[in-house]
């Protein structure tokens, strides 16, 4: 997706080769113009899938999934990394290693709102080696609700999630592809000759 590639390029920072800070776009500020873009690139994308539910996890992925939720006429659930007082009954849970906090959450959904039967579409900002998206995945599972699709905002694809997830047959689509990160340096995956380039 040129915009959000342009995006990242002209904002986003390599803070290391593993990570990118991208929070004047979409992990602290947010830019509702780029994620209406992303909103209907996602369900342009996933659009024969008949989606149900849109989940996601708390909270880079609200943005973009809400977006994507507007644009399907779905729900959006979002997963809590944190206890509620008021989400109390019938909780699904599944646990996820942060890549970027290097901490372990419990993650929480109610099973009133992922059912057996809903056809998910999975969003998240970021996917790296895929431990949030395998956490969501694994809450739909318990529940018996059927992952249809894996959308992610930003893909680094030189870390094994996106590789392992669609090996294991999940439809992901990601919408920038990064194939290298150098300090002050980032290269994208080029996508029709699927031959990296440096822009
Ligand atoms: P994974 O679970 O795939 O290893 O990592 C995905 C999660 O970690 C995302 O939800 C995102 O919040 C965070 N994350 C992973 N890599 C990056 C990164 O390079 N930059 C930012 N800002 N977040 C990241």
């Amino acid at each position: 997706m040129q915009l959000l590639k342009e995006k990242i390029l002209s904002e986003g920072q390599a803070l290391s080769e593993d990570i990118l800070k991208v929070d004047s776009f979409l992990n602290h500020q947010m830019d509702p113009l780029l994620m209406k873009e992303i909103g209907k690139e996602f369900a342009k994308r996933f659009e024969q899938k008949e989606i149900t539910k849109v989940l996601t996890i708390e909270s880079s992925g609200i943005g973009p999934g809400l977006m994507a939720a507007l644009v399907l006429e779905v729900p959006l659930i979002f997963a809590r990394k944190r206890k509620s007082l008021t989400l109390t009954n019938d909780l699904v849970t599944a646990s996820v290693h942060s890549f970027t906090k290097q901490e372990t959450n419990t993650i929480t959904v109610s099973n009133k709102y992922i059912e057996a039967g809903d056809k998910v579409l999975i969003i998240d900002d970021f996917l790296a080696v895929g431990q949030a998206a395998r956490g969501l995945v694994d809450i739909c599972s318990q529940v018996g609700a059927d992952v249809v699709g894996i959308g992610i905002v930003i893909e680094k694809a030189f870390q094994s999630g996106g590789k392992d997830l669609r090996e294991q047959g999940f439809h992901v689509e990601s919408l920038a592809k990064i194939a290298e990160l150098k300090f002050g340096e980032i290269t994208f995956v080029e996508e029709k000759e699927g031959a990296p380039i440096n822009v």
